[in-house]
């Protein structure tokens, strides 16, 4: 107040405009000056402020892009445990798949081992059974032989029977179908077989009775003096006869026997022949048995095979005892070695 009153007292034509402007004039450097910094302040601020918040948005969006691929890569990391599981299971499924395959081969095996073998103990029955049908075969061709050999079988001629039926062959690489096809020979064959037999058997009984009659053995056991056919007279000279049967040197009273079944005929003595014994055997044959010394069966006798009938001698035309044996068929002596087929 006072210095208001001061100045006012002083120059009072000083006006309010010059008095503000010399006021003012000091100051406004000042002011400029001020303002000058606190504008490049400013400035300067604004600048670091917009620098700054560059920076941090350059932040922020690394540390959004970091966020992305951390979030990508867990999901990464979830599928990959994911497919690494997945994996585990089919490794898994494969162990336990070759597990089991193993298993089943070796259970195939095992069958293959004892099919095989039980193939093996076949083929090997097959083949004795196969051995078993040559046997049976050679049997029955043997029993044909035989029959055949015998040298006077009424109504039996030459008794023969169809070829044997040879053993398939087969190629095939395939052991059972070989097998198989060997088993179909085989069973034809075996039937074919049994169909033999049955004419066999058939035969057999046929001829039964004949073959239990038939003359077949020696009526005495000795020494053969004088054999069928042609020969010098024993009664001495020179000139030659029929003999019509074997001269058997035996001691005096051996027992002569019928050597098959059949019937006397005869029984008594009979000139050259002594005390003889005719026996009917049927089918046409009868024996003779002579020079005997004592007769043992009457006529109309039923005789065996083997039984005595006589006692041997010497009565008859005879040098010694022995016994005469005749054997005729139709009335013709045959040569009786040929009939003596059994051994008694
Ligand atoms: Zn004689």
């Amino acid at each position: 107040m006072s210095l208001e009153t001061q100045s006012s007292a002083r120059p009072r034509k000083k006006t309010k405009a010059s008095v503000r402007k010399k006021y003012l004039k000091v100051p406004y450097t000042y002011v400029r000056l001020l303002v000058s910094v606190l504008l490049t302040f400013i400035i300067i601020l604004g600048v670091s402020l917009y620098r700054l918040s560059q920076y941090q948005m350059a932040e922020r969006t690394k540390q959004s892009e970091y966020e992305e691929l951390l979030v990508e890569y867990n999901r990464l990391e979830t599928e990959a445990n994911e497919l690494l599981a997945k994996l585990n299971m089919v490794e898994y499924k494969n162990d336990s798949t070759q597990v089991t395959l193993n298993r089943q081969a070796a259970k195939l095996n095992e069958q293959d081992a004892k099919y095989s073998q039980e193939l093996d103990e076949f083929t090997k029955k097959t083949e004795e059974l196969q051995g078993q049908l040559e046997e049976l075969e050679k049997a029955k061709q043997e029993i044909v032989n035989q029959l055949n050999e015998i040298p006077y079988l009424p109504g039996i001629t030459n008794l023969t029977l169809e070829e044997p039926i040879p053993l398939a062959v087969s190629y095939s690489s395939d052991p059972i179908q070989l097998l198989s096809y060997k088993l179909d020979s085989m069973n034809d064959i075996a039937n074919a077989e049994l169909s033999s037999y049955q004419l066999l058997t058939d035969t057999f009984e046929e001829i039964k009775p004949i073959l239990n009659n038939y003359p077949s053995i020696w009526p005495v056991k000795g020494k053969t003096t004088s054999g069928f056919g042609m020969r010098q007279n024993p009664m001495g000279g020179t000139s030659t006869e029929k003999h019509y049967g074997l001269d058997i040197a035996v001691p005096m009273y051996t027992d002569v026997k019928s050597t098959g079944g059949g019937t006397v005929t005869l029984a008594e003595y009979s000139g050259g022949y002594g005390y003889l014994v005719v026996i009917d055997h049927g089918m046409g044959m009868e024996t003779y048995y002579g020079h005997n010394s004592e007769l043992l069966v009457s006529v109309g006798n039923v005789v065996e095979r083997g039984q005595a009938v006589a006692k041997s001698g010497s009565t008859g035309n005879s040098t010694g005892p022995h016994v005469h044996y005749e054997v005729r068929v139709n009335g013709k002596p045959v040569n009786p070695v040929n009939y003596v087929t059994l051994s008694d």
